[in-house]
């Protein structure tokens, strides 16, 4: 169609060598066809050539200075994507790879994510080029607190709601939530994925990996099958991967497998949890640590190799793009049946055709993981009404969240003609809810 080949172009000339953010467009406007068929207002009313331009891209310095005196520079960054349905939310990310490209995309997704949840919130991302790892708490605490020192002016409980991603968790939300508090003088739910004793709620730190499951669950269980006795192999080992990995266990699967950056672990017997926990959230090691422990578990250099362990079920819940065509053929060769994004954009164009050529159950990031800010959005209900609900009344919320966004995601397919392409579903149906606000609002 001719509008959605303009607009892509136009995308491409405009943000030239953002390739992450051209990937993440692509992929929804390629949904779009057959809505904007259905529907020439949106087209009248420019909706999707005003979606997928920023409404405000903020970047900045963030000058701090390192244990032996030395003044380092970062750059700082929030996209604040589109505020149709309501505030700006969205994680910051830290880790040396983040440039603009990178937070366009994840801001970009966010708004659809956020629509599919059925909340409030609006779509948006931000970070920086810093690097966590090896830095001393103190480094930590200095760096976040002039990242927050220009953050405090852009953000607001009513305007823009930030939340951790990669390299940022609940330490970092602290020193972040600290300084706006300092400097505003005010607590206001203005960061979510704060800690228990100062504002946080309950299940948020479990809330992106459990949610997975919750939709994998739903998935599959439309298709006569289950976690029951299934192996899993998960990447990553953070936040997503860890609590996608105590569901597991808790649904009747064995996850055999985990990675980082560097490697990728093998554990025949099932992963130890509780070690995996220490290790990362205790001690901040690498996953490698584990055959120290578990001499029978297996070790293999380079993360990519974890797509060739057999397993039924797949969760990839490192980073963009960690799966390619080769490793998902590797997975279908290997009788894998389901496959669910825990991370946002892991599986590469070319991976997700392989997926559903085989008729693999492909859950998208944009659903599958969308538990994590649909508890964001409790959170700021329950800091709104200063209260705080009980993990199981906030895990019950969760699990409703994720069988609706299942349905939706699902129902919207089917009446599309597209049945089990959950990625047309979900593009579609978190679209429809923005667009029609946009349309509501005037331009
Ligand atoms: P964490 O920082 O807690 O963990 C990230 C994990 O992924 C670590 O094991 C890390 O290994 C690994 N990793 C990071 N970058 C790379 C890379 N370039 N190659 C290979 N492995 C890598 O982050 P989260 O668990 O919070 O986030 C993981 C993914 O889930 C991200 O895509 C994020 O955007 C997404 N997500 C997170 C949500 C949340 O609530 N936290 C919500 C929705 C999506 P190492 O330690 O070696 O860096």
């Amino acid at each position: 169609m001719k509008t959605l080949l303009n607009v892509m172009e136009q995308v491409n000339n405009r943000n030239a060598g953002e390739r992450e953010f051209h990937q993440a467009v692509r992929e929804v406007l390629e949904s779009l066809e057959p809505v904007l068929e259905k529907h020439p207002e949106y087209v009248k009313a420019g909706i999707v050539e005003r979606i997928v331009e920023p409404e405000r891209q903020i970047m900045f310095r963030v000058p701090w200075v390192d244990d032996t005196g030395i003044v380092q520079v970062n750059r700082g960054f929030r996209v604040q994507f589109n505020s149709a349905i309501g505030p700006y939310k969205g994680g910051l990310r830290f880790h040396p790879s983040v440039n603009l490209g990178i937070i366009k995309f994840l801001g970009f997704e966010q708004i659809f994510k956020n629509s599919l949840t059925g909340l409030p919130m609006g779509g948006g991302k931000g970070g920086s080029d810093f690097d966590p790892k090896g830095k001393s708490d103190g480094e930590i605490m200095r760096f976040c607190q002039s990242f927050m020192t220009e953050l405090y002016r852009h953000i607001g409980e009513d305007t823009d709601v930030p939340a951790g991603d990669i390299g940022v968790g609940g330490r970092e939300i602290g020193y972040m939530f600290g300084q706006y508090k300092k400097i505003r003088n005010q607590f206001t739910g203005v960061l979510t994925g704060k800690g228990l004793t100062w504002g946080g709620s309950l299940v948020r730190t479990e809330a992106t990996g459990y949610g997975l499951c919750y939709f994998v669950d739903e998935m599959i269980k439309a298709k006569g099958k289950s976690f029951k006795g299934a192996s899993v192999v998960i990447s990553g080992s953070g936040n997503v991967a860890i609590y996608a990995a105590e569901k597991v266990y808790q649904l009747g699967g064995k996850v055999v497998a985990l990675s980082d950056s560097n490697g990728y672990i093998y554990d025949a017997d099932g992963v130890k949890l509780d070690t995996v926990k220490r290790i990362k959230e205790i001690e901040r090691k690498r996953i490698s640590d584990y055959t120290k422990i578990h001499a029978d578990a297996k070790y293999f250099d380079g993360f990519r190799g974890i797509w060739t362990v057999k397993c039924d079920i797949a969760l990839p819940s490192a980073t963009q793009n960690e799966l390619d065509e080769d490793a998902a053929k590797a997975l279908v060769a290997n009788g894998c049946f389901a496959v669910g994004e825990g991370a946002n954009m892991p599986s590469t164009p070319e991976a997700i055709e392989i997926f559903h050529k085989n008729k693999v159950l492909f859950a998208p990031g944009k659903a599958a993981n969308a538990g994590g800010v649909a508890t964001s959005g409790l959170e700021m209900s329950q800091n709104s009404i200063r209260y705080q609900w009980s993990f199981e009344e906030v895990d019950e919320k969760l699990k409703n969240i994720m069988a609706n966004i299942y349905k939706n995601a699902s129902e919207t397919a089917r009446a599309y003609g597209l049945e089990d392409n959950l990625v047309a579903g979900a593009n579609i149906a978190g679209f429809l809810k923005v667009a029609n606000a946009m349309l509501a609002l005037g331009v």
